[in-house]
């Protein structure tokens, strides 16, 4: 692909943003020349980039031919890796799921790292191996997400309390053990780039994904980049200090966000897992109900402190707090609006992730067509 010029690659990734497109357009936003976007633009038909079908050009409200991703062009492979399962899937250019599995971790990541990425590697190539030669031929990369901070730079994951992984060079191990292109990301952020690209964000700028399970941490974009910061924790507001007397957090200090909501928050506080208290509470346990009108009293504060750090158009609500317990997602989008300071109200959007259980692998894979448009 080195013989490729910039311009085919812009127009290339013209295409994919603008979902379908004419040749009269590209030239308009491109400045290129009419004669050099037909020939730009055949070379990409030819390639099997994209492809041309019959449509309107509402410009002229008059048909014409508009160009298309080939949802076929290229495939990428996104891995999720989790706590107590790892979940993997081949993914076509349009988003599609062609062959997908979830495994509970024969290795626990924490018990022996070297076992976990060996096993991991297998299960990889072997669900490449499921697909026909077309499609596995067409596998450009594999894009890893994992909870905790990642240094998506170096693919590294610095610290996870999630795995008990610190300084694991994921990149360039799986590169090794795969011989393939391996990006890694941080679960929170895949999410977002999953719903940037096939969900609910795709015609945001500015949007906070509030992940909420057994910790508590927020992913961010700003006028339609992801926020990373100095030191890959832009987001991390599970470890704010809200009470520096309060309850002792993983991370070690005092009082932190998510020592009063989290899933683990909720069952140290109520001594019980959260069926339990969601079934004393519906049975008007006094000591439940309490702790509901504390934990719906923080969800508040968090939507509103959220738009005071960020000025989001849209929150979205993501984490096994919202996929598994409806109680906390609906009284949110009711309740939102709250503690929010009155400027902040307008234009704001709460919404659910499009993707639900499996955004963060296909945000994995999605990340792999993001940096592959970057690196043109
Ligand atoms: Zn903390």
């Amino acid at each position: 692909m080195k013989d490729k010029t910039t311009n085919y690659f812009l127009v290339l990734s013209l295409i994919k943003k603008h979902d379908a497109i004419t040749r009269t357009y590209l030239a308009k936003l491109t400045g290129l020349s009419n004669t050099s976007i037909g020939k730009i633009t055949n070379s990409l038909i030819l390639d099997g980039w994209i492809i041309e079908k019959n449509g309107q050009d509402n410009s002229l409200g008059r048909k014409a031919k508009l160009l298309t991703v080939n949802p076929d062009g290229l495939y990428s492979l996104g891995v999720e890796i989790e706590k107590e399962y790892t979940q993997l899937a081949i993914i076509s250019f349009d988003g599609r799921i062609i062959k997908s599995k979830k495994v509970i971790n024969e290795f626990s990541p924490p018990d022996s790292i070297k076992h976990y990425l060996d096993w991991l590697s297998q299960i990889i190539l072997c669900l490449m191996n499921e697909v026909q030669a077309r499609i596995k031929e067409k596998i450009i990369a594999v894009g890893i997400s994992v909870p905790g901070t990642v240094d998506a730079t170096n693919g590294m994951v610095v610290d996870s309390s999630q795995l008990q992984w610190s300084n694991v060079k994921l990149k360039n191990v799986m590169e090794k053990k795969l011989n393939s292109e391996v990006y890694v990301e941080n679960h929170v952020r895949s999410i977002l780039i999953a719903e940037k690209l096939y969900g609910g964000l795709k015609h945001e700028k500015n949007a906070v994904c509030l992940y909420i399970g057994s910790g508590l941490g927020t992913s961010v974009m700003i006028n339609g980049e992801v926020a990373r910061g100095s030191n890959n924790s832009f987001g991390e507001i599970g470890h704010m200090i809200i009470d520096p007397n309060g309850p002792l957090c993983e991370c070690g200090r005092l009082g932190c966000l998510q020592t009063y909501l989290s899933l683990e928050s909720i069952k140290k506080q109520y001594g019980k897992n959260i069926q339990k208290f969601l079934e004393d509470y519906y049975n008007g346990c006094k000591g439940a109900n309490m702790l509901m009108t504390k934990i719906q009293q923080y969800l508040n504060i968090v939507i509103s402190n959220i738009l005071c750090m960020y000025n989001p158009n849209v929150v979205l609500l993501c984490g096994p707090l919202f996929y598994d317990f409806e109680i906390f997602k609906e009284f949110l989008h009711e309740n939102a609006g709250e503690y929010v300071w009155e400027p902040l109200k307008t234009n704001f959007k709460l919404k659910d992730v499009e993707n639900g259980r499996i955004s963060a692998m296909l945000g994995a894979s999605s990340l792999v067509i993001d940096e592959f448009f970057k690196s043109k």
